[in-house]
């Protein structure tokens, strides 16, 4: 990089250690973070003064005639200064110029121009230093909008990169290969910079903002694949495919078949257990996909390796039944799982952890808080996470330490659309479950104005009579108390009135956990007919008994959490349905609850989300690891997103940990996106 943008912020004209300051609360700190403090927005501007008013020390907007190009003046090898006059009739000016030849040129005796920038100079010669230069019959004098913080104006932000653009002073600053500026139809860094904070014209600012979103996307892939890259420590975990750890017996005592792509992605996680290096895979698929009899698959592998599998789960809930599932599929085996919870008794968790650590149990299911904190293992080589987007990325490894640099599998349920996913978990790899098992009937979702409510209790009544079960799900945006009281209230109200002749539980998050298991143990064990229920059900939760839901206030969740809460139905053989219930009837809910009742695939409603919404959910969930976007805008720049990613991917392929020396502009800013 030039040296004069990585210089801190105090170097730049104009700003001292006050300014450098407020400069910091908005996360600058150097002249190049100034330069990618881009504009929020623009505005025409269209106000000049006259040359003999011009003010000394902030910027202005001049018109005026060139009168005369004067000789270049060669300062020396690298530096070449062009000037000319021009008037407005109050008095002259002289613009000066560094090294733009062509800009120069472009200029013509006679013709009218409007220069931005600062006039410096005396009463008897004024001058302006690299103004930008607009012909004055130009459509557009657009100016760019920052955002500010207390002690900034709009003036200082634009003089500061001004300065800072004036300091480059024709040094050139490429980090891309030319030959991908070439196939994308780039333009140069330096234009980009120029262009996005002073445009000369509406199309020289969308070809600076087309360049700096392409590098921002592929800055991003590229850091997420130097992540997986540095991820590829040796692992003390290396497993084998002999006799001993074949698992074809997994496969064959399973009560189902498995699809094609589970097994697949159960070949994808011990071919990379085979490896050197640890795998750090997620498996994506869409609720009901069988994720867990994938987890399975792969920690009985690692088991007949000799090494401990642990499952952590973000609730006890789910940590409880994928003890049950992993159990189920695991012990006919001759496997051993442990599940370890916070409502064991103080003895009982002691004697479990003093038998994972002498490794009596080789597969430990347990809350992430329990197992990654305090519990130790004989030999822990696999590591899986259900439901990621409950952590963050630094959670993710918190057991690291606790084998030798052991496998993870992540495995997550929110359905994401591929190009986004490839960025998000970019330091991953991925397979997908796209298929889901035989046999499913599918779900039948209607939307509902609250004038149906008891007609739909009604249809509800009629599945529980068929000795089927059921939800209702109602809405708490925060778990407060207040929220909290009217849940309590309707569910009471239920059980009193609508569903009086039924067994009707209630679950909800700020239940102590020991409560929680018992009314879901009782929902699984049919001791209860209707669970009325918070969005605590939404994760993970399988009760294929369950065939009905009924969502209130459904226009309070955004489409993918409601396709996630009706996946809680429809997992078993038994034709399933889902109410999405609403009072709040607009364009726009009707429009989204529409795309949930036309379609099941989560992926194509994620898209739709992503659409509507915008990506900040989805990376909500990665508060943690992923940078934020200062320019792209992951929903809308689809094209230049699929074009980023061919490019790094291109590079990488060739040059994995971005070594090569035409390469080095580009590994500065990927380690640059991941050091603060
Ligand atoms: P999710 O991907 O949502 O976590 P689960 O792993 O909970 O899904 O599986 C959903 C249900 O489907 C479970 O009851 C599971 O036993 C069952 N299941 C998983 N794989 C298959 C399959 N190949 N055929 C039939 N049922 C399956
Ligand atoms: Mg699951």
């Amino acid at each position: 990089m030039i040296k004069a943008l990585e210089k801190p912020i105090t170097y730049v004209k104009g700003v001292g250690p006050k300014r450098a300051e407020v400069y910091s609360k908005l996360g600058i700190s150097t002249a190049f973070d100034l330069l990618c403090h881009f504009p929020r927005d623009y505005v025409d501007y269209s106000v000049q003064v006259p040359i003999a008013e011009a003010p000394r020390d902030d910027s202005c907007c001049i018109k005026a005639r060139l009168v005369k190009k004067l000789a270049p003046a060669f300062i020396r090898k690298g530096l070449t200064v062009y000037k000319a006059i021009l008037t407005d009739g109050t008095d002259d000016i002289t613009i000066i110029i560094y090294n733009a030849e062509y800009q120069f040129r472009s200029l013509s005796d006679g013709k009218e121009y409007i220069l931005f920038g600062k006039v410096a100079g005396n009463i008897v010669r004024r001058e302006i230093s690299s103004p930008l230069i607009l012909p004055a019959d130009s459509p557009d004098l657009i100016q760019p909008v920052y955002h500010l913080t207390e002690g900034l104006s709009q003036n200082m932000i634009r003089q500061n990169i001004h300065s800072v653009l004036e300091s480059i002073g024709g040094e050139i600053y490429e980090p891309l290969p030319k030959e991908i500026m070439q196939r994308y139809s780039l333009c140069a860094l330096d234009y980009a910079f120029e262009n996005i904070h002073f445009p000369r014209d509406s199309h020289a600012l969308t070809v600076a903002k087309r360049r700096l979103v392409f590098d921002e996307l592929m800055t991003l892939r590229l850091g997420m694949s130097l992540l997986r890259e540095r991820s590829r420590e040796a692992t003390g975990c290396r497993m084998e495919k002999t006799d001993k750890s074949n698992i074809s017996d997994y496969y064959t005592s399973l009560p189902f078949e498995l699809t094609g792509c589970q097994r697949r992605a159960i070949e994808d996680c011990t071919g990379d257990m085979c490896r050197s290096w640890p795998m750090n895979r997620l498996v994506q698929g869409d609720v009901g996909s069988g994720k867990t009899a994938v987890a399975a698959g792969a920690a009985c592998f690692a088991v007949r390796n000799g090494y401990q599998a642990a499952l952590m789960a973000p609730t006890e809930i789910l940590a409880h039944q994928h003890y049950e599932t992993l159990s189920g599929f695991l012990e006919p085996l001759g496997i051993k799982v442990a599940l370890l919870t916070g409502s064991l008794t103080p003895k009982n968790k002691a004697a479990l952890k003093e038998q994972i650590k002498n490794g009596e149990y080789q597969v430990v299911v347990g809350t992430h808080a329990l197992v990654q904190q305090t519990t130790e293992f004989r030999r822990l080589g696999l590591v899986i996470t259900d439901e990621q987007h409950r952590f963050g990325v630094g959670q993710r490894d918190g057991l690291a330490a606790k084998g030798e640099n052991p496998h993870k599998l992540v495995m997550s349920a929110t359905p994401i659309p591929r190009t986004l996913a490839m960025m998000i978990y970019g330091d991953l790899d991925l397979s997908v479950l796209d298929e889901l098992p035989k046999g499913r009937q599918g779900i039948e979702t209607y939307a509902v104005t609250g004038k149906l409510r008891s007609r739909a209790f009604g249809f509800v009544k009629e599945r529980l009579a068929e000795g089927r079960q059921g939800y209702i799900v109602c809405p708490m945006i925060e778990e407060n108390d207040l929220e909290l009281q009217s849940v309590k209230e309707y569910a009471e109200r239920l059980a009193a009135n609508d569903f009086k002749d039924w067994r009707v539980g209630l679950l909800h998050g700020r239940m102590p956990a020991a409560d929680k298991d018992k009314v879901m143990r009782e929902f699984k064990d049919h001791e209860l007919d209707l669970l009325v229920s918070t969005t605590v059900v939404e994760v993970g939760v399988d009760v294929p008994n369950a065939v009905i839901m009924l969502i209130e206030n459904a226009d309070r969740f955004g489409l993918s959490q409601l396709h996630q809460l009706r996946g809680r139905v429809g997992r078993g053989k038994y034709k399933s349905y889902c109410i999405l219930v609403t009072d709040n009837v607009t364009e726009d809910s009707v429009k989204r609850l529409k795309i949930l009742s036309s379609t099941s695939d989560g992926f194509k409603i994620s898209e739709e989300d992503l659409k509507l919404r915008g990506p900040g959910d989805f990376f909500g969930s990665r508060q943690h690891g992923l940078p934020k976007l200062r320019i792209a805008d992951m929903s809308s720049d689809t094209e230049l997103l699929r074009m980023a990613q061919a490019a790094a991917d291109g590079i990488t392929s060739a040059d994995p940990g971005l070594n090569k020396p035409e390469h080095a502009g580009l590994r500065e800013l990927a380690e640059r996106l991941f050091d603060s």
